[in-house]
């Protein structure tokens, strides 16, 4: 019965490409071929701890100047691609145009995808970057607990959206320099209850990697309440 359903559906509805909306020959799949080949994904060689790709194949992963100079306290930041294209266009559907489906297949690629030097089952608890409750109100959805629900499904991880909070409001980050972001979210996250936290090996779940600070800024708020360790995941990785 519930295939013919979803026959139906496919009649009525015609998959289509989540970028462009053509209608897609392949119904499994969440772009077109054009739009597919356009994304860049990141695969080694790339930093062994924040991700930025290198230029070149002929090197394995290694930390790269930014992070040999400075250590980031998270273990390691993970994305499937390059935040251009048909995965920027894909997240703007997803959180400006309040297209949730788009986020769940997002997710499912996140859950889905072969990083390097990476495995989401080594870890224990997965968190969505967490919004002030006016950006929530104004939003309607975090997008990185549709984000994080996906792959807690798939990987039967503990999804804890509750503990960290974001307890002060910042304006969009987007046309902030690195130190200006630092500052700008400097003290703005909380732990609830480090209890949840103690011990934990978590990964915590964006949708955009720009510079790291939020990311950072996370990171130490949950190694404070004594977090084993704390890796970083993101559909998508600015790289200038
Ligand atoms: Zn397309
Ligand atoms: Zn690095």
């Amino acid at each position: 019965m519930k295939r013919i359903l979803t026959g139906l559906a496919d009649i009525v509805f015609p998959p289509r490409c989540l970028t462009c909306e053509e209608s897609l020959d392949n119904k499994n799949a969440p772009f077109c071929p054009a739009c597919f080949s356009q994304i860049h994904f990141l695969q080694s060689p790339l930093c062994s701890c924040c991700g930025i790709p290198f230029a070149g194949a002929d090197t394995d992963n290694h930390l790269c100047g930014d992070c040999a100079v400075s250590k980031p306290i998270f273990s390691v930041a993970r994305s499937i691609g390059k935040y251009e294209t048909t995965l920027l266009e894909a997240i703007h559907r997803f959180k400006y145009n309040r297209n949730i489906h788009i986020g769940e297949i997002l997710g499912k690629l996140m859950a889905e995808f072969e990083y390097s030097d990476f495995a989401i089952s080594d870890y224990s608890l997965i968190m969505p970057v967490p919004l002030h409750p006016k950006k929530l109100r104004q939003r309607g959805f975090n997008q990185s607990v549709i984000l994080a629900r996906e792959i807690s499904k798939l990987f039967q991880l503990t999804l804890d959206f509750l503990t960290l909070r974001r307890h002060t409001y910042t304006e969009a980050q987007i046309n902030l320099g690195r130190k200006e972001r630092e500052a700008n979210v400097s003290g703005v996250f909380s732990v609830t209850d480090s209890e949840k936290i103690h011990g934990q090996k978590i990964i915590l779940v964006d949708d955009v990697y720009t510079s790291g600070s939020t990311a950072k800024e996370c990171t130490r708020v949950l190694m404070h309440s004594n977090a084993d360790s704390v890796a970083i995941l993101t559909i998508a990785r600015a790289v200038q």
